[in-house]
C-alpha cells in the first residue's frame, strides 16, 4: 500500500475523447495547481476514494497520464467514479483520496483492448477499495470538507 495523497477542485471539461461514448466518462480536474504533486507520482492507473460535496463519496479508478494535445508536457487527470450519475457535475467541487496504484501507462492495439483493459482496472479498484486497509479511507475528512 502507498500512504494515500489527495488532490481536488472543481472538475473541469475535459477533450471530447467521447469517454461518456464509450461508458467511461472522466471528471477532469485542472492539473495546473498539482504539478508538484503530479511529479511525484508516476504515470499511470490509481484508486482511491472521491467526494461530491452535495452528493456523496464514492469509488474511483483513475488515470493519469500525459496529454498529446499538450505536446507531452502536461499531465491529465481523469478520475471515473464506479457509479451511476443521472447528470453531469462539471463545475462541482470533486475530491479525491488516492490510496493505491494498479498499473504504469499502457499502449493498446485497438480501442476494444483499451475499454476492456479500463473495465478490468474498475474490478480491481472495486475489490481492492473493500479490503480495510483501504475502505478506511472512504470517511477521510478531506473528502468532505468544503473549498
Ligand atoms: P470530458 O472530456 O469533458 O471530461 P467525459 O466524456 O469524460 O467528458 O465526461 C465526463 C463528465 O461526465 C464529468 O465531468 C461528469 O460531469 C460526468 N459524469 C457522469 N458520470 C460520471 C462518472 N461516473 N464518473 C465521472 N464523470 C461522470
Ligand atoms: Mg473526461
Amino acid at each position: 500500500p502507498i500512504e494515500p495523497w489527495y488532490i481536488g477542485g472543481p472538475v473541469i471539461k475535459g477533450f471530447g475523447r467521447g469517454s461518456k461514448v464509450l461508458g467511461i466518462p472522466t471528471a477532469n480536474l485542472s492539473t495546473e495547481d498539482y504539478s508538484a504533486i503530479l511529479s511525484e507520482h508516476p504515470s499511470g492507473v490509481y484508486f482511491g476514494w472521491a467526494g461530491l460535496a452535495t452528493r456523496g463519496v464514492y469509488k474511483m479508478v483513475m488515470s493519469i497520464g500525459w496529454n498529446p494535445y499538450f505536446n507531452n508536457t502536461e499531465k491529465t487527470i481523469e478520475p471515473w467514479l464506479l457509479h451511476d450519475f443521472n447528470e453531469d457535475f462539471y463545475g462541482e467541487d470533486l475530491r479525491l483520496a488516492i490510496v493505491g496504484y494498479i498499473r504504469p501507462e499502457a499502449n493498446f492495439p485497438s480501442l476494444e483492448s483499451l475499454v476492456a483493459k479500463i473495465h478490468e482496472d474498475g474490478q480491481i479498484a472495486e475489490k481492492a477499495l473493500e479490503l480495510p486497509q483501504y475502505s478506511k479511507y472512504r470517511d477521510d475528512p478531506y473528502l468532505k470538507s468544503s473549498p
